[in-house]
């Protein structure tokens, strides 16, 4: 059984089919699926989502694209859907220094702000951290003490791979691991031993090869993990019992 742990079943392009995209998803042996909040109303419609179904999580927090956004009464909105039991992450939160969409300070303020709510409130995080694992490292080792999570849809280089894991944290690669362009990607993501490792398709973004372009949905989410098992010759069913057990443990599901 796969878990796709990162989907955003919240977006507009699933607004339509929900109801075949999860029908998909589970024929594709999918059991579980965190599906991510972005905003504070991003994050409402995913909990809510969650809610009427068994096999559905979620997580709330402001994607640093949003963290413009991250005022003091959104900061508490997020705060009070983490009340939920079927809310089990705080993110997706970050620093994405490629589109710099809300300016590095804000995304700075709101990070921290969220670290420190995922503490208090002793949930995971979910990171997307995006050219920006330098700081984003140093931030985190500024912890007073550790804290548990994963670095979603991976790309940067083995060596703050590793940092990452030191600090206790999982790695997680989408379809961008399958592009044609992303050897060094695989070659990273070959390195992550097996118990820091996890799966996720981030849909509808990052169809994996041979969708890539297309609307990606949680069903892909085998796609991912098929071509991890090849890269590290082992069976399928062994990486995905795996890696739905690693994010089991770390989402306490
Ligand atoms: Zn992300
Ligand atoms: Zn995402």
């Amino acid at each position: 059984m796969l878990f796709d742990t990162h989907a955003h079943l919240g977006d507009p392009r699933f607004a339509e089919d929900l109801c075949s995209v999860l029908g998909r998803a589970e024929q594709s042996c999918v059991g579980l699926i965190l599906t991510i909040g972005t905003s504070l109303p991003d994050s409402a419609e995913s909990l809510a989502i969650a809610k009427g179904r068994l096999n559905i999580y979620a997580s709330a927090g402001i994607h640093p694209h949003e963290a413009s956004s991250a005022s003091a009464e959104a900061l508490s909105g997020i705060r009070g859907l983490a009340a939920n039991e079927k809310l089990k992450a705080i993110g997706e939160i970050g620093l994405d220094y490629h589109y710099d969409f809300s300016p590095r300070e804000r995304q700075r303020e709101a990070f921290a702000a969220q670290l420190e709510m995922a503490k208090e409130l002793d949930l995971p995080v979910v990171l997307h951290i995006r050219e920006a694992h330098g700081e984003a490292l140093q931030i985190l080792k500024g912890q007073k003490r550790p804290i548990a999570g994963v670095v979603h849809c991976y790309s940067g280089s083995i060596e703050s791979a590793r940092e990452y894991m030191a600090m206790g944290l999982h790695i997680s690669f989408t379809g961008s691991v399958t592009f044609k362009n992303a050897q060094k990607l695989a070659a990273v993501a070959k390195e992550i031993p097996l118990d820091r490792l996890l799966v996720e398709t981030d849909s509808p973004y990052m169809a994996p090869v041979p969708l890539r372009g297309k609307r990606n949905e949680p069903a892909n989410v085998a796609l991912v993990a098929r071509f991890l098992a090849e890269l590290k010759a082992m069976p399928f069913e062994e990486l995905a019992e795996i890696t739905t057990a690693n994010a089991r443990g770390l989402f306490s599901i």
